[in-house]
């Protein structure tokens, strides 16, 4: 059996694989093009091509596809067999540099938020070269952009691309002013948490809302819930330990580094970890977790749900997206130094990023904007909608100190002059220790909580990346104006710390009292999806956005457009789904179960006038209770989905949904729900949220 390293990326197209299959000359030109973005020669594109292909049959494959992220969330991929007619009436096996290059997909129905006219609505995709190819379930997997022909991006790649090089950018002008002329590039970081549940398909198959929203529409409170907190860490269950095997598997021949898996606090909640990498790759590889994910579950007779709240009253998935800058040199920026130069630089780093986050809060918090992650976000779970950074009790002590110019009485009891003192160590243990922030400082990196379980983490890395950026240029806008480097310096970390600080909590952000708090801060508190999006086209993100031409101005509109669609498009899906459950299902389950029951007190009384019947008759009339109420509930939830035709645009449409569907939801839900605990489980249609949880051994 072949051992871990021997396979591990063996379905990649990797530096490894490009060293032994291309010549020395083209091996250079392609490192050039995917380490500095240098224009690829057709030439080059021709021998890649056709070694790619060589590799790629000779393992196995017979498609080719542009393998890209439209604005779906999901990954889209149109498959081309290598194969060509030879004259002799075989094939050959061809794939040419144009090929490889560009495609052209027929993604007419890709949404586009309006970028396309419907008359050239094709887009076309560009090869990626930064993200290696690999082989998928036969087939050469090419990572690309996908774009229009007017040269708008279509997709979460390419803005995602961007903002790395705005922040690369930026970056290395302020690592120039500190003196550093050997760096070469600056990269983004990124390693993301992924947190799924795995039930049991055969009940999976017997719920519709779990088959066609991926949550549960209804369910009682199970008597066993994750009270206990006895399946965080604990041991893994034999079927979960073989699906988790096989995961590693997978992952590790498509050179993903799967790291660490563990279950997770509610039941059937489970995690993985990733080892961190460039963001543009670990985009790309958390788009293939999931999608792995799902299929091996299948293989082990499980579902794996991807979704941000699959069950009321029980812990929601979310994705931690671990970030931080490092130099091609591997320096990481957020990492505090040995020497006092290191730390100044360290420094400004670290408040560009509270700058940034301060700055676009708003941002921020709609990279992560989900009609399912709504129920994570604002509800009460971890974390809240008010994005806060902790920094830990020792650094922000740090940073008061350095602005009011006085003493920092931790390890060492000295005024900080940037530049010339060392700052004290601190303890990277007592940095990690707040579980319900937002947005933590860990010792050297940031890790962003918001992201959904079901998220690309593409939107929020945008963010970041491009926010940072901002703070960054408007440092050393100043900074290389700047007469004296260390006054100046001094003074810019001084006034981000002043202007700023508003956004450091170090204390329990699930508290209400932080949200209170907040307010007072003037932190903004954006609950749901529709509070937040406009949001997005608002001057100064648009400005911010536009001049680090991240996005255009028509980009932003469409991505405005697409993400309340969405929105709106994935609640009516889930009403529509509880009034045909409810009405197909629950009702006729309810009837029944009253029907027997009034039979059997008939019987009773058949048999003899004096048998007591007061447990039936009661029985029979809280059931009819409650039919009336579901019945009325579904009319009044049906009106509300019609009102919805009355909307002016989709932002209408959208507040609409979140005032009047979602509490019509609500009411179905609560009526269902008390009557599930009420009928005789033979009755009831739906498996249990007990079995559900707890089904999987
Ligand atoms: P935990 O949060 O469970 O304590 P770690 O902090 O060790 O675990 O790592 C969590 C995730 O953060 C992993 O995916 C890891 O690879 C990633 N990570 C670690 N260091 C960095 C870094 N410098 N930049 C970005 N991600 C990182
Ligand atoms: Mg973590």
């Amino acid at each position: 059996m072949e051992t871990v390293p021997e396979y591990f990326g063996k379905l990649v197209f990797d530096d490894r694989v490009m060293k032994a299959n291309l010549s020395a000359n083209i091996y250079s030109s392609l490192k050039k093009t995917i380490d500095e973005g240098a224009k690829l020669d057709i030439n080059v594109a021709n021998a890649v091509a056709e070694a790619m292909k060589n590799w790629a049959v000779s393992n196995g494959a017979t498609h080719f596809t542009h393998w890209f992220q439209p604005l779906t969330g999901i990954t889209a991929e149109k498959h081309d067999s290598f194969i060509t007619p030879s004259p002799d009436g075989g094939v050959i096996m061809e794939f040419s540099g144009k090929e490889l290059i560009r495609g052209e997909p027929d993604a007419s129905s890709f949404p586009s938020g309006g970028l396309r006219a419907t008359f050239e609505a094709r887009g076309y995709t560009a090869w990626d070269p930064t993200s290696y190819a690999f082989i998928k379930d036969k087939t050469l997997c090419v990572p690309t952009a996908f774009c229009s022909y007017g040269g708008e991006a279509l997709d979460k790649k390419t803005p995602l691309l961007r903002s790395m090089q705005a922040l690369n950018k930026q970056a290395l002008r302020i690592l120039k002013l500190f003196g550093n002329d050997t760096v070469k590039y600056v990269n983004a970081m990124v390693g993301p948490e992924q947190e799924y549940f795995l039930i049991d398909k055969k009940m999976y198959q017997k719920r519709r809302d779990l088959r066609f929203t991926g949550r549960t529409l209804f369910g009682a409170k199970p008597p066993k819930g994750q009270e206990m907190d006895d399946h965080y860490f604990g041991v893994i269950k034999p079927r979960v330990a073989a699906f988790m095997q096989e995961l590693n598997d997978e992952l590790w021949k498509l050179g993903i580094l799967a790291k660490t898996e563990h279950n997770e606090v509610a039941p059937s909640q489970h995690e993985l970890a990733p080892i961190y990498n460039m963001v543009n790759v670990s985009t790309d590889h958390n788009q293939l977790t999931m999608e792995i994910m799902q299929k091996v579950a299948s293989r082990h007779g499980l579902v794996c749900l991807l979704h941000e709240k699959p069950f009321a009253g029980v812990n929601g998935s979310g994705k931690h997206n671990n970030w931080s800058i490092s130099t091609d040199t591997g320096l990481n920026l957020l990492s505090p130094g040995e020497t006092p130069y290191e730390n100044a630089q360290f420094l400004l780093f670290l408040c560009a990023v509270i700058k940034a986050v301060d700055d676009y809060q708003d941002l921020l918090r709609m990279s992560v904007a989900t009609a399912g992650n709504d129920h994570r976000l604002g509800a009460n779970e971890a974390p809240p909608a008010v994005v806060s950074i902790f920094l830990g009790d020792e650094l922000t002590a740090i940073l008061s100190a350095i602005e009011s110019n006085t003493t920092y009485s931790g390890t060492q009891k000295t005024v900080i002059k940037l530049g010339v003192d060392v700052l004290p160590r601190f303890n990277r243990d007592t940095t990690d220790r707040n579980r319900t922030s937002p947005f933590a400082f860990t010792g050297n990196k940031f890790e962003f909580r918001m992201v959904g379980s079901s998220n690309s983490i593409a939107c929020a890395n945008i963010m970041l990346n491009t926010a940072v950026a901002e703070s960054l240029k408007i440092y050393a806008d100043r900074l290389e104006q700047a007469e004296d480097f260390e006054t100046a310096l001094h003074e810019m970390i001084r006034k981000t710390i002043r202007d700023h600080k508003r956004i450091i909590f170090n204390g329990n952000g699930y508290d209400d009292h932080w949200i209170k708090e907040a307010e007072n801060r003037g932190l903004s508190n954006y609950r749901t999806t529709p509070d937040c999006i406009p949001h997005l086209l608002d001057r100064k993100n648009v400005e911010m956005l536009t001049s680090h031409k991240v996005f255009s101005l028509a980009e932003l509109h469409s991505r405005h457009d697409i993400m309340l669609e969405n929105y709106c498009k994935t609640v009516v899906i889930e009403a529509n789904t509880m009034v045909d459950i409810a009405r197909t299902e629950i009702l006729p389950a309810i009837q029944a179960y009253a029907v027997d029951t009034a039979n059997a007190a008939a019987a009773k009384k058949e048999l003899n006038e004096m048998i007591p019947c007061g447990y039936e008759m009661s029985l029979v009339k809280k059931l009819s209770v409650l039919i009336s109420r579901i019945d009325a509930a579904l009319y009044e939830l049906e009106d509300a989905l019609i009102a919805l035709g009355n909307a002016k645009d989709i932002a209408e449409e959208s507040i609409l949904i979140r005032d009047t569907v979602i509490a019509k939801m609500s009411e179905l839900r609560l009526a269902c729900d008390e009557a599930e605990t009420v009928t005789a489980k033979k009755y009831w249609p739906l498996p249990s949220y007990g079995e559900l949880l707890f089904g999987v051994s």
